[in-house]
């Protein structure tokens, strides 16, 4: 099955005025819709890749065959990355709090959630050109804060120095900004803060956390 472009959760000028309307357009369909479509193009080619989901897609891009690898990673990495984005925001004040669990592991193993914050925010601001900055779940069980560039992200075995399980990334691609915020990049971190659906990242601390347990027991 061809791989698809999720609706959005919410409406496209539900994040206002963090996040424009207009961008939100823009970002979701026609940026989200083109790696889709890219992506679906090029696995025509090999249908033997047909059957698998986006994530095995990502971890296995390495294996994926020669002529069609640069554009999986791009495109198949810009599928996933905006699949996981849109659901990690919710309009302000419906984003629910920090789960118990996650919130702990903040304390735990970043120094509280203020650490993570400035930390987050230091990878976002720091990534040189297009990329994103990432919140995950490494192999150890544990947080980490990482970047990536252009499109690749931590699923990606043997391309990202780090890898992990991603419970929430920041796309800071130009794209993701400029319209409202130009070359503002700090202003537009600075607003995302405001719209994160922590509902939706504690669930996924959750669930990477038991599908770590499931592995290990095996
Ligand atoms: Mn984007």
């Amino acid at each position: 099955m061809a791989h698809q472009l999720p609706d959005l959760p919410y409406d496209f000028n539900a994040l206002e005025p963090y996040i424009d309307e207009q961008t939100m357009r823009v970002h979701h369909g026609k940026h989200h819709a083109a790696y889709v479509k890219n992506l679906n193009d090029a696995l025509e080619k090999h249908p033997e890749l047909a059957s698998k989901t986006i994530e095995e897609l990502m971890a296995g891009v390495s294996n994926v065959p020669s002529d069609i690898q640069t554009i999986v990673r791009n495109h198949g990495g810009g599928h996933y990355n905006h699949a996981l984005f849109w659901p990690s925001l919710a309009p302000k004040g419906q984003g629910g709090k920090i789960g118990n669990e996650l919130n702990d592991a903040f304390d735990r193993e970043l120094g509280g959630f203020g650490r993570f914050e400035e930390k987050f925010t230091k990878a976002a601001t720091g990534v040189f050109g297009s990329g994103w900055a990432w919140l995950c779940l490494n192999s150890e069980g544990s947080l980490c804060v990482c970047a990536t560039a252009n499109q690749d992200n931590p699923l990606m075995k043997g391309i990202v120095e780090r890898t992990g399980t991603p419970l929430l990334g920041l796309d800071v691609w130009e794209h993701a900004y400029y319209l409202k915020y130009q070359n503002r990049r700090p202003e537009y971190i600075d607003a995302w803060w405001n719209i994160i659906n922590w509902k939706v990242v504690s669930e996924r601390y959750v669930k990477a956390r038991e599908a770590l347990q499931v592995s290990a027991g095996h």
